[in-house]
């Protein structure tokens, strides 16, 4: 293990001191042989980045921690791969507000920042216009006004890039704008915050979601953990914090090849996460997003995976296996039973 002592550090020093070098995070980890089957991606929009705190938890010397394997540019996302696309989940056609994406009858989604505190390889939203999707003033007032045209909505999720990027003052705007629309009962915060900069989770920030939660709108914060290894007991530390300010809190994976692909990685995944006070929500299939090909599992794979985990976990421990097909005005269940054994 690297001894970062991020934890001693304030969110924002940690945000500004990412690693974004290739050959810094290899000599870190004393993994120089990886520097010929990667690459530096510098010179596009989705370079390297990673938070030291991150990098802490991964194994020095391991070519496949699971961990460092999310996050390393692999020259494999080069490869142009039929069915592999830019905009896998086809959000360009629902974007009736710029900063706004309106797929599902009750809910929105604002792309509140492009930013992120890391960059996962495998990110669906890695060629994202995010330019022409993070709201200014005249935009924000567009998107309030098209939700009240939208009798449907109830719930509003705040997505990005990752919309605890922003500093508490712009995001409690956010918050308290979003909670004086009538219609709007429920505010989710997806982030990957909360396991990459926990530190992110500050006494400002969880004193407005405790008060947030006595009024009429309910907070539900969705993290992103894709393996055990990213709660260590100062992330769940924090998570647990978090919890007790009544927000709900569930995580989100993504199915990946060689990283969480195994039933061992799945158990200790879902008993780190209740354990910190999180509740398993979804298991995704990978969109199939230009240069990540080499994550995917197949159907038939995650299915078997699948029954296993329900084998051996109590059900409130295992996440719903989901896909999201473009188009489709909800979230896709995977059919178990088709091969039920
Ligand atoms: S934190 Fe979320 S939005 Fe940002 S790169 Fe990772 S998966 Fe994508």
């Amino acid at each position: 293990m690297i001894n970062y002592l991020g934890s001693q550090k304030n969110w924002q020093s940690q945000l500004s001191d990412t690693i974004n070098r290739l050959d810094e995070l290899l000599t870190l980890l004393e993994l120089p042989q990886l520097l010929e089957t990667s690459y530096n991606p510098k010179q596009n929009n989705f370079p390297l980045r990673v938070p030291r705190a991150f990098v802490e938890k991964m194994e020095k010397g391991d070519p496949n921690d699971p961990l460092l394997l999310q996050i390393l540019p692999d020259k494999r996302a080069l490869q142009q791969i039929t069915g592999y696309v830019t905009d896998p989940l086809a959000e360009n056609e629902h974007n009736p507000q710029q900063g706004l994406i309106h797929k599902y009858k009750s809910r929105v989604l604002i792309t509140l920042t492009g930013a992120c505190a890391i960059h996962c390889r495998y990110c669906f939203r890695q060629h994202f216009d995010y330019k022409a999707n993070t709201p200014n003033s005249r935009q924000k007032q567009a998107i309030f006004d098209y939700i009240k045209t939208q009798k449907n909505v109830n719930e509003v999720i705040l997505s990005g890039g990752d919309p605890l990027s922003l500093t508490n003052k712009r995001l409690f705007a956010w918050l308290n704008d979003l909670s004086e629309l009538e219609q709007i009962k429920t505010i989710r915060i997806h982030s990957r915050f909360p396991v990459v900069i926990p530190e992110r989770l500050d006494d400002e920030l969880l004193d407005f979601f405790a008060k947030m939660n006595e009024e009429k709108v309910r907070l539900i914060m969705v993290i992103h953990c894709n393996h055990a290894n990213e709660i260590d007991d100062n992330t769940a530390r924090h998570l647990t914090r978090l919890q007790k300010t009544g927000v709900s809190l569930l995580n989100q994976t993504v199915l990946l090849k060689g990283i969480n692909d195994t039933l061992e990685a799945q158990i200790a995944l879902s008993s780190r996460l209740f354990q910190a006070g999180v509740l398993p929500y979804y298991l995704f299939l990978l969109d199939k997003v230009a240069g990540a090909s080499y994550f995917d599992c197949s159907e038939e794979f995650a299915i078997d995976l699948y029954w296993q985990m329900i084998e051996h976990l109590s059900g409130f421990l295992v996440p719903k296996l989901t896909r999201e097909i473009a188009n489709k005005p909800f979230k896709t269940p995977i059919d178990i039973y088709g091969t039920i054994r």
